[in-house]
């Protein structure tokens, strides 16, 4: 296997060095790319590599007023240690400590889990219900995306030629709201997601004032269901109405049968992991609460 290898030390030699060239893969930690390239499963295989590792500016994660800004190469043993994410992001955390092994952990980075575009990705779930936005940069400039709108369906985004993303935004939990996040494989590591599911509630006097949820591993992309959203809104936070919600999710839900699971058992899950994941979030705000 030949190819060219370009190690670019900034954002800018990146969009220079991308611009420049016709067929190319981006590496960051590798874990989907040279799984991918060993096997000969990309076509056409690409003529140069670009190595993103260099970058430092891809490296942090920082506090900016309400947001969580992330950078592309933080990989998700950093997210699982990073004081900031797990005090502020606590959903992210736990969803990146529950990627592969720790081998893949220390190398898999948050940008690269969003850019394999898997449907089972398990960070994505996570950063759509914390309502991720992405920075997307080209030669000339860049622009930010919501997350959502990045996926375009199994291995495939919208990015285009010589974009690339840097960083990615979420919002800070606040006192007023709680998240959880759920995955289930086939064993409980080193699987990838027969399901996983993050969810994220804001209440006001024991009422749901906004919710997101979002799922991975029912879809041919990870998806948002915002009907249930909108239905959760103005209702009384409590198991009633959770129960009724994860029943409409998996009325929502039209998952299929692969090798991982059957989909009847996948919107089963999806009953019980939404009303888990509701009570749970509501139980860290009324812990809050508690202390507060
Ligand atoms: C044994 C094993 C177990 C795994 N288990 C899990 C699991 O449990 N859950 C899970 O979600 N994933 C799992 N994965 C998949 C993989 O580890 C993750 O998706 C990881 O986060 C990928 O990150 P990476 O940095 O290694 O990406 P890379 O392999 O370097 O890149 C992946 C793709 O994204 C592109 N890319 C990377 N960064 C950017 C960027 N900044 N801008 C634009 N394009 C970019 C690359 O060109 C490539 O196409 C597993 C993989 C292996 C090999």
């Amino acid at each position: 296997m030949e190819f060219a290898y370009y190690n670019p030390k900034s954002i800018q030699a990146l969009a220079d060095t991308l611009s420049g060239l016709h067929s190319y893969a981006l590496l960051a930690g590798g874990t989907d790319l040279l799984v991918k390239m060993k096997e000969k499963l990309l076509r056409p295989m690409p003529a140069a590599v670009v190595d993103i590792n260099g970058i430092d500016d891809l490296q942090a994660i920082d506090d900016e007023d309400g947001y969580l800004s992330i950078g592309a190469l933080v990989s998700h043993t950093a997210l699982t240690r990073s004081p900031l994410v797990k005090g502020k992001a606590g959903i992210l955390a736990d969803a990146a400590g529950q990627v592969g092994s720790p081998q893949i952990r220390n190398r898999g980075t948050v940008g690269g889990n969003i850019c394999n575009a898997s449907p089972a990705a398990d960070t994505v779930p996570a950063l759509l219900a914390l309502d991720a936005r992405v920075r997307i940069h080209s030669r000339h400039d860049f622009l930010e995306l919501p997350l959502a709108d990045l996926f375009k369906g199994p291995g495939r985004t919208c990015l285009l030629p010589g974009q690339f993303i840097s960083r990615i935004k979420v919002r800070q939990i606040q006192a007023d709201e709680g998240a959880a996040f759920f995955k289930f494989g086939k064993r409980k590591a080193l699987a990838i997601a027969i399901i996983n599911c993050a969810v994220w509630l804001k209440i006001a006097d024991g009422m749901i004032c906004d919710a997101r949820i979002a799922f991975g591993s029912v879809a041919p992309t990870p998806i948002r269901l915002y009907e249930l959203e909108k239905w959760l809104i103005g209702k009384p936070a409590g198991i009633e109405v959770f129960t009724q919600a994860g029943v409409i999710a998996s009325q929502l839900l039209k998952p299929i049968d692969d090798v991982r699971s059957k989909a009847s058992y996948r919107t089963r899950l999806a009953r019980v992991v939404v009303c888990r994941g509701l009570a749970a979030a509501l139980e860290q705000v009324q812990m809050r609460c508690e202390c507060g």
